[in-house]
C-alpha cells in the first residue's frame, strides 16, 4: 500500500501589519497526527480533501503536522525555523513515503524570508528526495513563486472567492499526486506570473471579470491532456517580489503544451487588467448615500469598511466612517470598534453613565483621528454570543470580551469591544439590545464575508475605499519589495506572454 504524508503551514501574511506571529501563536494553531484526522475527516477543508483522495485510492494517509493561522503579520524567524525543522524531521522519522500532500496558503512571509511557501517546499523536497511526488493546494490569494513550482509536482489553488471549494481542489491535487506516485501520469507544470494585481473590490468569482476567467480555467481543464489549471488572484498586502497574479497549467507529460496553454491563459488575464483596477466609493460619498436612504425606515445600508477588513488581518479599530458621519451631521449610524481601553471605561462606569471617550485608531494613525466625544452607556454585555442565523464559512461562536453599546453626543451608536471580532453576525447587535432596522447605516469591517450574516437585514451595500492595512486602493501603500513594473502602479507596463 502506498504511504502518503500530510503536512502543512497555512498563513496569509500582511506585511503592513504590526502583529507578528510568534512560536506560541504557531503552536496554538497546530495539530499533529491523529488530531488532524479527528478535526478534518469528512469536512470541507483542504485536509478533508486530501484524506478523501487517499481513501478513494486506498492508500495510507500519514498525518504529521498541520498549522492553520488566522491572517496577521509575518511569522518570526525562530517560529519558522522550528516548524520547518519539525516538518523535515517528521518526514525523515516516519518515512519513507511514496508521495507528500502539503497544505499551504501561498502568501506566507517570515521576518527574514519573503517566500515562506517556496522555502517550505524546498525543505520538504530535500527531505524526501527528487523522485517522490509533492502535491500542493493553495488559497486563491496565493502569490505563487517559481520556487514553489520548482519543488512541487502538482500545484493548484481554489477557484472560488468567497472560498467554498477547498475540499474539491484538494481532492483533485491528491488524486493527481497519487496517480503520479503510481507512475500513471507525469505532471508537466508551466508557471507564468502576469505583471498585474487585482483590486479586492472585483475579486468575487461569481461576477465578471473573475467569473469569466474561471470559466476559461474550467474549459481548459476539459481539454485533452490537461490535468489542472488555475489563475491565482494573489495577495497584495504582502510586499514581496511574487506579489501579483499568476497562472499555472499542468499537462500529462507535455511541457510544450503546458507552456502554450499557460501563455494563452495569461493573455486572458492580461487583457482584462483595466477591469481589475476599479475605484471605490469615498467615505464622504458613502455617508451621503446613507443620508439619502434615511427616508426608508427599517432598510439600512451596509457600509463595508474595506481598509479595516478584520478577516484579512486588520485591527478593527478604524473610526474613519464614524468620523465622516459626525462631520456630515449624520446620526443614524451604527459601528463596531475594538477598543479595550474604552470598553473597560464604559464597563466601569455602568449603564446610564456619561463618559468622555477617545475612541479607536490605536494601531494605525491612518484610520483616525480617534473620536473625542461624550458618550452615554446604553447597555453592557460579557461579549460571548452564538450566531443564530447564516454565517460565512460556518463560524458560530464569538467572544468579543466585555462590550458596551454607547451613544455619542453627536447621535451615532457604537459597540465598543475588548477583542477584535469577525463581523459575521447581527447577534452581536441584539445581545446589546440593538436592532439593525433601527439604523439607516451599519458599518461592517469586511469586504465579502459579512454579507452572509448581514445581507438579510440590509437593503443595500456600499464598499467604501477607506484607509488601513487592507485598503482596496493599493496606491495607498509604500511597497519596497514588489516586482517592477507591475500594473496598475506602472501604468505603461507591457507583457510579452513569454513563459518565465
Ligand atoms: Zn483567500
Amino acid at each position: 500500500m502506498l504511504r502518503i504524508a500530510l503536512l502543512g503551514l497555512s498563513h496569509e501574511a500582511n506585511t503592513f501589519s504590526a502583529h507578528p506571529v510568534d512560536a506560541a501563536v504557531v503552536e496554538g494553531a497546530t495539530l499533529r497526527g491523529a488530531e488532524i484526522v479527528e478535526r478534518h475527516a469528512g469536512g470541507t477543508s483542504t485536509v478533508s480533501g486530501y484524506l478523501a483522495a487517499c481513501d478513494k485510492h486506498s492508500v495510507e494517509a500519514v498525518p504529521l503536522v498541520m498549522t492553520h493561522l488566522v491572517p496577521s503579520g509575518p511569522i518570526t524567524a525562530d517560529a519558522l525555523d522550528a516548524r520547518t525543522e519539525e516538518m523535515v524531521s517528521a518526514l525523515r522519522r516516519s518515512g519513507p513515503f511514496d508521495g507528500v500532500l502539503v497544505d499551504l496558503h501561498g502568501a506566507a512571509v517570515s521576518a527574514q524570508i519573503a517566500d515562506v511557501d517556496g522555502h517550505l517546499l524546498r525543505s520538504i523536497r530535500a527531505a524526501v528526495g527528487p523522485d517522490v511526488p509533492i502535491g500542493v493546494s493553495l488559497d486563491l490569494h496565493a502569490n505563487i513563486s517559481a520556487a514553489m513550482c520548482e519543488h512541487a509536482d502538482v500545484l493548484n489553488t481554489y477557484r472560488t472567492n468567497p472560498h467554498v471549494d477547498a475540499r474539491e481542489v484538494a481532492e483533485e491535487v491528491g488524486d493527481l499526486t497519487i496517480r503520479a506516485a503510481r507512475g500513471e501520469i507525469r505532471p508537466a507544470l508551466a508557471y507564468l506570473p502576469v505583471p498585474t494585481t487585482i483590486n479586492i473590490l472585483c475579486q468575487n468569482t461569481d461576477e465578471p471579470p473573475m467569473r469569466d476567467l474561471m470559466d476559461r480555467v474550467r474549459a481548459l481543464m476539459d481539454e485533452p491532456g490537461v490535468l489542472s489549471a488555475t489563475v491565482a488572484e494573489g495577495y497584495p498586502y504582502a510586499d514581496v517580489p511574487e506579489m501579483g497574479m499568476s497562472v499555472v497549467v499542468i499537462t500529462d507529460g507535455d511541457d510544450a503544451a503546458a507552456a502554450a496553454h499557460a501563455r494563452a491563459l495569461a493573455g486572458e488575464v492580461w487583457n482584462r487588467r483595466a477591469q481589475f483596477d476599479v475605484t471605490g466609493t469615498t467615505p464622504a460619498q458613502a455617508i451621503a448615500a446613507a443620508q439619502r436612504a434615511e427616508g426608508t425606515p427599517g432598510a439600512p445600508v451596509l457600509l463595508l469598511d474595506v481598509g479595516d477588513n478584520i478577516g484579512a488581518g486588520s485591527p478593527g479599530d478604524s473610526v474613519v466612517l464614524l468620523g465622516a458621519a459626525r462631520a456630515a451631521g449624520f446620526a443614524s449610524l451604527l459601528t463596531i470598534v475594538a477598543d479595550p481601553v474604552t470598553a473597560a471605561a464604559c464597563t466601569a462606569a455602568g449603564v446610564g453613565a456619561q463618559v468622555t471617550v477617545t475612541l479607536g485608531a490605536r494601531t494605525d494613525p491612518a484610520t483616525g483621528p480617534p473620536v473625542e466625544a461624550t458618550a452615554t452607556v446604553l447597555a453592557l454585555h460579557d461579549g460571548t454570543f452564538d450566531a443564530t442565523g447564516p454565517v460565512h464559512a460556518g463560524w458560530s461562536h464569538f467572544e468579543a470580551g466585555p462590550s458596551a453599546a454607547v451613544r455619542l453626543d453627536t447621535g451615532q451608536t457604537v459597540i465598543v469591544t475588548t477583542e477584535v471580532v469577525l463581523p459575521f453576525s447581527v447577534d452581536q447587535l441584539t445581545t446589546l439590545g440593538l436592532a439593525p432596522a433601527d439604523f439607516a447605516a451599519i458599518v461592517a469591517k469586511g469586504v465579502h464575508s459579512p454579507l452572509a450574516g448581514y445581507g438579510p437585514h440590509v437593503a443595500d451595500i456600499v464598499r467604501v475605499d477607506t484607509p488601513g492595512i487592507t485598503a482596496a486602493n493599493l496606491h495607498r501603500f509604500s511597497y519596497l519589495n514588489r516586482r517592477r513594473p507591475l500594473y496598475p502602479f506602472e501604468i505603461h507596463t507591457t507583457f510579452d506572454g513569454g513563459v518565465a
